[in-house]
């Protein structure tokens, strides 16, 4: 234990008394100085003590060591004779709460902190930093701060909430210009959100999604503002028309799938019959090649259609000057630790051996370091008898799911990786239906990223020529709220004041 009386530590209104150190804590002992108090209840101030007695919170960290204070404070008698207490604690404002563990100041960085990261990961921060407390303190730190209440928005997203995902939901309003969370509400219903917009009037635009609910209580709440679909919403409310039309067409993403493998249409037959069908194996070379042939002939620059394709200028200059598509070179089977094994399990599967837990164990001795499970789908395989013809081992057909589709449709073209595009592009060759549906998406999508209200009526129109009936709900949103893109997600442009860049 080391004692000294010099030591560069100020408290406010005390006197430092004594500090000593114990292992990686400081304890330093101080006496308040003030000579008098104010009574908190009639706020007459006393100089008569009735007793001392020692608060001993905890303080920030100094030079790596943990610190408590020791303070020796005192209750005063109250010199007001008709004042309802008789004593009272002095208060020491500036430095330590009225029942705190904890000096303002430190609470003050844990404070901060937890704002920045979570509680687990703040716990385990305030340890490396000699100042440990336990996550549900830094929780309970953070609840009970006192937040300004922030100024009524101009322009209010309504969206939902998840306080638990799947569980129990709410509303969350944000102040879209300032880009700021006003408010979250416990619910989603309409009275809710009608009560919250009436006690705070001058709210001129509400973005908010398709829910009725929203939209009775805006119309309830704030009758002024205008409603507004956000262009995520949007964008999402297309997605999903998207997602229903490619429900349809389940057998084209498995076609799409297997000519993007470089594998040739073999046992399933296409499900349109058009003249767009494709007849003989087709590889994605050859559908951009076409794809290539066609933009041109419809009179898109070289430098045009690479974009378009997300392929080379000079690959569109070489498809241009030539006329046979180019050949295609089948890729072989990946090759997997099983690679080596297959002829030797051919030969035992035509000798009758069929069990997979057998065969594992045979290849095991030989050396073989795979897993069971892989022997056994590839047992599975040839049980089934989906075997490739080309190769002896099995084939691997992995469409996307319908959302990974979806989201290919409505990314731009040039945010895609080149297999993605080579499967998109596979996808509309084999089906009329999608390729139309993937040239009105990519349409709209530019006219909401460019905001360009003025197409939205040719396109309207063309969506309803299309014939596809999946677009047809998305038309109806899009009728209903016809400011919907002259917002944008990102407010800047069109909100007059706010600056910012474009998200276009
Ligand atoms: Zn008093």
């Amino acid at each position: 234990m080391a004692t000294s009386n010099c030591f560069p530590f100020a408290l406010q209104g005390f006197r430092i008394a004594r500090v000593e150190t114990y292992n990686d804590l400081l304890v330093i002992q101080a006496c308040s100085i003030a000579r008098t108090a104010t009574c908190p209840c009639c706020g007459k101030p006393s100089t008569q003590i009735h007793c001392h007695y020692t608060r001993s919170p905890r303080d920030l960290p100094c030079n790596g060591r943990r610190v408590r204070l020791v303070l020796d404070v005192r209750r005063f008698r109250c010199s007001n004779d008709h004042c309802e207490h008789q004593t009272f604690a002095e208060r020491l404002p500036h430095l330590v709460p009225v029942h705190g563990q904890r000096t303002t100041q430190l609470t003050r960085a844990l404070r901060a902190m937890t704002f920045e990261v979570t509680a687990e990961a703040g716990a385990r921060i305030t340890r490396h930093l000699n100042m440990p407390v336990s996550a549900d303190t830094l929780l309970r730190i953070i609840r009970r701060t006192v937040m300004e209440p922030a100024p009524t928005p101009r322009v209010l997203g309504v969206d939902d909430w998840a306080f638990k995902k799947g569980n129990r939901y709410g509303t969350i309003l944000v102040d879209l210009e300032r880009r700021y969370p006003v408010d979250l509400l416990p619910d989603r219903t309409a009275e809710t959100l009608a009560a919250w917009l009436e006690a705070h009037p001058g709210i001129e635009i509400v973005s908010r999604d398709r829910s009725n609910e929203y939209i009775a209580a805006i119309t309830a709440g704030a009758p002024q503002a205008v409603q507004v679909a956000d262009r995520w919403h949007l964008l999402r409310n297309l997605s999903d028309a998207v997602i229903r039309l490619l429900e349809k067409h389940v057998k084209a993403l498995r076609q799409a799938a297997r000519h993007v493998q470089g594998d040739p249409v073999s046992d399933e037959q296409p499900e349109f019959t058009t003249q767009t069908q494709i007849a003989q194996p087709v590889t994605v070379r050859q559908l951009r090649f076409s794809e290539v042939k066609r933009l041109a002939a419809e009179g898109y620059s070289q430098r045009a259609i690479a974009r378009h394709l997300h392929i080379g200028r000079n690959t569109v200059r070489r498809y241009l000057a030539s006329d046979e598509p180019p050949r295609y070179q089948l890729r072989g089977p990946r090759a997997s630790a099983i690679t080596a094994y297959v002829p030797y399990l051919e030969t035992r599967w035509t000798e009758g051996c069929h069990n997979s837990r057998l065969l594992w164990q045979e290849l095991r001795h030989q050396g073989y370091p795979g897993s069971y499970s892989s022997i056994r789908r590839f047992v599975q395989r040839y049980r089934t008898g989906r075997r490739r013809a080309s190769s002896s081992l099995p084939a691997v057909v992995r469409p996307l799911s319908l959302r990974q589709a979806a989201w290919m449709f409505v990314r731009p073209p040039e945010q895609l990786s080149a297999e993605q595009e080579a499967y998109r592009i596979a996808l509309c060759a084999v089906c009329p239906e999608i390729a139309a549906a993937y040239e009105l998406t990519q349409r709209f999508v530019l006219m909401v990223r460019h905001r360009q209200v003025d197409r939205l009526d040719p396109w309207l129109a063309d969506a309803q020529s299309s014939g596809l009936s999946q677009l047809k709900r998305f038309q109806r949103d899009c009728t209903m709220t016809m400011m919907l893109f002259v917002l944008p997600l990102n407010w800047s442009g069109a909100v007059g004041k706010s600056k910012g860049r474009s998200t276009a």
